[in-house]
């Protein structure tokens, strides 16, 4: 099937992102006429896409009708390959619920071998939940680096070690189906946006990890740059210093080598003397401890510090934190605030809001879903 008739399709999307729903309600939320969307449910209805369900209260009349999507229709798989060392998988309905997950380890040293391990379990999954390859409307994997757009392969992601994996080309000569590969932080802001924040027409979510990235949200679109990699935030120049740290991509003080969960736990190591300290056991001591806490707070002001540099430059009106340092949110907070007060003018400040991820590491894959979804469904 081809597709012809892009009206058509962004009806498909608002019916996938508030079914169920009347097609007077649609109607109003998208600003076309009922005969339009009337017209457009017909087609999907005739495909099979969606189906009607009589479900509101009768106010007396005829009841209202509401329109849903037929989720067993097709499929979506994603990949969320994580500098923590899993992927997650997921497996979505055509509603883009989530009907299964799994975590694999990844293969540190070998972006092949963790592809072969993925396309071993893609079947399977589908089997044990009623679908098949067939009806895989595509995969989507979401990687913490640089893509390659145009040629759909991972250039680069510096804090896994992998660089030129053609993901694309070798999930699709074993999973006969389109693969679409993703930067994480996109796919973030995707989900955040759909799932959490739909009242924003402009927001940034920065993800803050063991590596710092950012997606960006303009006029309700995901704005990639002219080559896919805009957003990339963790490697603004913050500190030209002959004392900047170096950081994983080659370059010195870049952003992401004061303020990212890496940095966090380097510090933290120094301040109690204790090499092993886990990620856990920091976030676990936090506010108790005060070198600890004395880190956590230092953190959050060079969180600050970027994130004045991301307002000068897009002047968001939401910023939306993700990634591990939510976890201690509660200290990072009232640095952030200090940092952009002395930096950013007050009006701008009065129109700005700093929120924390509302989907954590769920944002990612659910962002995936819905790309894979807009990009692959053809009427
Ligand atoms: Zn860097």
């Amino acid at each position: 099937m081809k597709m012809r008739n892009e009206h058509l399709r962004k009806t498909f999307i608002n019916i996938q992102r508030s079914a169920p729903i009347t097609r007077k309600a649609l109607a109003r939320s998208t600003g076309q006429s009922v005969a339009t969307i009337s017209n457009h449910a017909n087609i999907l209805i005739d495909q099979d896409l969606v189906y009607e369900e009589d479900k509101g209260k009768s106010t007396g009349g005829r009841r209202p009708v509401f329109l849903n999507i037929n989720s067993q229709k097709k499929a979506i798989f994603t990949v969320d390959i994580r500098v923590e060392g899993i992927a997650a998988l997921n497996l979505y309905d055509l509603s883009l619920q989530q009907i299964s997950e799994k975590n694999i380890k990844i293969e540190p040293d070998s972006c092949e071998r963790t592809l072969h391990k993925i396309s071993q379990v893609i079947e399977p999954l589908l089997f044990d939940n009623d679908f098949s390859i067939e009806k895989l409307l595509g995969i989507g994997v979401s990687v913490p680096g640089i893509v390659d757009r145009k040629n759909e392969r991972l250039i680069f992601a510096p804090n896994l070690k992998w660089s030129g994996a053609n993901i694309t080309e070798y999930l699709q000569k074993k999973i006969k189906t389109s693969v679409f590969v993703e930067n994480d932080a996109n796919c973030a802001v995707v989900g955040e946006h759909i799932e959490a924040f739909s009242e924003k027409d402009n927001l940034i979510y920065v993800l803050i990890k063991e590596g710092i990235g950012g997606g960006i949200i303009i006029q309700n679109t995901l704005y990639r740059g002219s080559d896919g990699n805009a957003g990339d935030f963790g490697h603004m120049m913050m500190d030209s210093s002959s004392a900047a740290k170096t950081c994983y991509c080659g370059d010195k003080g870049c952003w992401e080598t004061i303020a990212s969960e890496r940095y966090l736990l380097e510090e933290c190591r120094k301040a109690l003397d204790n090499q092993s300290l886990t990620k856990a056991q920091l976030y676990e001591l936090g506010r108790k401890n005060q070198k600890i806490n004395s880190v956590i707070s230092e953190t959050g002001y060079n969180i600050g510090v970027g994130l004045a540099s991301i307002i000068s430059a897009y002047n968001p009106g939401l910023i939306v934190i993700g990634g591990g340092i939510v976890e201690v949110r509660n200290i990072i907070q009232s640095e952030i605030k200090s940092a952009l007060n002395k930096r950013i003018t007050d009006t701008i400040l009065e129109e700005l809001e700093i929120r924390f991820s509302r989907l954590a590491d769920s944002g990612i894959s659910i962002g995936l879903a819905h790309l894979v979804f807009e990009k692959y469904f053809e009427i």
